[in-house]
């Protein structure tokens, strides 16, 4: 028996779907909104600002900034054992949209708010690529 306990899988939703298959393809896609031209995060199936529900995802920059973040120094889950402590921040993107990752690279003092970040993808197999951010 290993010692090493995998990490959880991100199991796609149908409203996420198209933001995984972006994901894998290193790229990362947002829902927009086709009535008030904004786009959102996390993917729904309608649109935040408006309730609309004509949307396309399309692909953003994958550059923002570190709105917030925290520093994990306890284990919650075995699987994330090797990575404490581990920076969880929340990524405002250049257009506009938050979502929560990790920052890469860096030991979790080097991070501050309001760092300039870009995407970065980790594989996690042959289906699944994690967006995540290191510093810029
Ligand atoms: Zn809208």
């Amino acid at each position: 028996m290993s010692d090493l306990v995998p990490k959880p899988k991100p199991r796609p939703a149908p409203e996420s779907l198209p933001y995984w298959q972006a994901a894998r393809e290193h790229r990362l896609a947002l829902p927009k909104c086709e009535d008030c031209q904004k786009s959102w995060f996390p993917p729904s199936r309608t649109c935040p600002h408006c309730l609309s529900t004509k949307f396309s995802f399309e692909n953003v920059s994958g550059k923002g900034k570190i709105f917030s973040f925290v520093t994990f120094h306890r284990v919650y889950r075995p699987a994330f054992t090797a990575d404490v402590p581990y920076v969880v921040a929340l990524i405002e993107l250049d257009e506009g949209p938050r979502l929560l990752s990790n920052i890469m690279g860096v030991t979790h003092d080097q991070v501050k708010c309001e760092m300039r970040v870009e995407v970065v993808f980790d594989d996690y197999d042959e289906d699944i690529s994690i967006p995540k951010f290191k510093l810029v």
